[in-house]
């Protein structure tokens, strides 16, 4: 059930959203839980559930960096980390921020998801800040590359791992930013100057708190304190976050992203 506040405030959002000549959206793992993808720290958190991923999670990069084959071995010999990721669907929240950018409304969506969802539901502007689970990346140059671009069963069985980047040679790992890692320049550059240029951010199932995404936000409403440039920004979260709390958002819909988006679109539409 949908209070009247909330729908008031959709209201809103889409008056807002309608009006804004630059509008971006930023998401987190909150946007992709009602696919069925668990976010790391919820109460059934992947992390929460296994902390020893938690602890290999953080040694990832620096295990890359010590011996690029030696990461390659464990990840072509383990369990596959996509799990079931493949079959998962993107939900009513991803489509309806597709809606947004095909209506013209929306300019960017920057994403600190991995999971690829916003591209299969049709987003095309698309900023993934922390990497695609479906890619891989050079170390040094940061060129992007298919999986099917190299045969990896093969390099294994001879022992030619880690697989070599075509423009630079320098050794290529996954798309996903590990801990530690810095994020690729080109990504992070883009990001900083559309949340530098955008007069609308909304904000969905992100709490905030991992960083240097989480200063987009803050740099937003920055640039609205010291230069007088009018910004507005929306949260869309099932719980209030540190943007709400520190009024770095103007105001938030709480509720899940699934139900809440697509009411936005109906209301712009
Ligand atoms: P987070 O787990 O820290 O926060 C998720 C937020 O979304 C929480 O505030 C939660 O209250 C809210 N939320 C959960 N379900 C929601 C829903 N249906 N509707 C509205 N809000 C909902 O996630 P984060 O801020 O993205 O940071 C976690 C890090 O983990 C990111 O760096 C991300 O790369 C990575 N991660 C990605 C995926 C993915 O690709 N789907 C999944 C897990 C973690
Ligand atoms: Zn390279």
């Amino acid at each position: 059930m949908i209070s009247s506040d909330t729908e008031s405030l959709i209201q809103r959002a889409a008056r807002d959203l309608s009006r804004a000549k630059y509008a971006i959206a930023l998401t987190g793992a909150g946007i992709s839980t009602e696919s069925g993808i668990p976010d790391f720290r919820g109460p059934s958190g992947v992390w929460t559930r296994n902390p020893e991923a938690e602890r290999k999670a953080y040694q990832s990069y620096e295990r890359f960096r010590a011996d690029p084959a030696q990461y390659w071995e464990e990840r072509l010999r383990g369990p596959s980390l996509l799990g079931n990721l493949e079959n998962m669907q993107p939900n009513p929240g991803h489509a309806a921020l597709a809606e947004l950018e095909t209506l013209g409304v929306l300019q960017w969506v920057i994403t600190q998801n991995i999971d690829n969802l916003h591209r299969r539901a049709g987003n095309q502007n698309l900023l993934e800040y922390h990497g695609n689970a479906f890619r891989l990346r050079c170390a040094d140059c940061n060129a992007r590359y298919e999986p099917q671009d190299y045969d990896l069963k093969r390099l294994l069985a001879e022992g030619r791992l880690p697989p070599r980047c075509r423009q630079c040679g320098g050794p290529v790992k996954s798309d996903v930013v590990h801990f530690g890692e810095p994020i690729p320049e080109d990504v992070a550059r883009q990001s900083l100057d559309e949340a530098g240029r955008c007069d609308l951010m909304l904000i969905c199932g992100t709490s905030a708190v991992v960083y240097p995404f989480a200063y987009l936000p803050r740099l937003a409403r920055e640039r609205h304190a010291r230069k007088g440039e009018a910004v507005t920004i929306i949260e869309i979260n099932a719980d209030p976050t540190p943007l709400t709390e520190e009024e770095i958002s103007d105001y938030i819909i709480q509720g899940r992203t699934g139900e809440i988006l697509p009411k936005i679109v109906e209301a712009i539409r």
